[in-house]
C-alpha cells in the first residue's frame, strides 16, 4: 500500500483596525470599538487559512478566486470563501489533517473567543476540534500591530490525500 500523500501550505493575512465595522474572526463576531476593513468581512483569520489551504494545493492565492475588485464581494462572508477552498480540496482528493493558526492582536484580549472560533472552524471546515490549533498573541506594543493599528492572522496546515 501507498503511503498517504501529504502537504503543507502556510497563509498570512493583515487587516487595519478602523471605526465603524464589525470585528469578526474565525466567522465570530467580537465585541470592538474598531473592527477590521475590508472589501470581504476582512476576516483575517478565514483568509490566513484558505491562503494556506490554497498553498498547499499549489493553487492561486484567495485574491484570484474573489478579486477585492469584484462588487459581488462586497461586504462577503468568508466562510463563503472558506467553504469554495474546502471545496478545490476534496475535488483533488485532499482532507485536512489539521490546521494551526496564531493571531496578533494588542486589543481586544483575543483568549476568551478563541473556543468560539474553533468550534465554527470545526464545523466550517468538517474538521475535529482537536486537529485546530488557535492562539493568541500580542505584538508587545511594537509597530503598526502594537499600536492598534490592525490585526493579523498566520496559518499552516496539513492536507493529506489518503
Ligand atoms: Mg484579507
Amino acid at each position: 500500500m501507498n503511503p498517504p500523500i501529504i502537504r503543507t501550505g502556510h497563509g498570512f493575512d493583515l487587516h487595519r483596525l478602523v471605526e465603524g465595522r464589525k470585528l469578526i474572526l474565525g466567522g465570530v463576531e467580537i465585541p470592538h470599538h474598531l473592527g477590521l476593513l475590508g472589501h470581504s468581512d476582512a476576516d483575517c483569520l478565514i483568509h490566513a487559512l484558505a491562503d494556506s489551504i490554497l498553498g498547499a494545493l499549489a493553487l492561486p492565492d484567495i485574491g484570484h478566486h474573489f478579486p477585492d475588485d469584484d462588487p459581488v464581494n462586497q461586504g462577503l462572508d468568508s466562510s463563503i470563501i472558506l467553504h469554495k477552498v474546502i471545496s478545490l480540496c476534496k475535488e483533488r482528493g485532499f482532507h485536512i489533517g489539521n490546521i494551526d493558526i496564531t493571531l496578533i492582536a494588542e486589543r481586544p484580549k483575543l483568549g476568551p473567543h478563541l473556543p468560539r472560533m474553533r468550534k465554527n472552524l470545526s464545523e466550517l471546515l468538517n474538521t475535529p476540534e482537536d486537529c485546530i490549533g488557535i492562539k493568541a498573541t500580542t505584538h508587545e506594543g511594537i509597530g503598526a500591530l502594537g499600536k492598534e493599528q490592525g490585526i493579523a492572522a498566520h496559518a499552516v496546515c496539513l492536507l493529506i490525500k489518503a
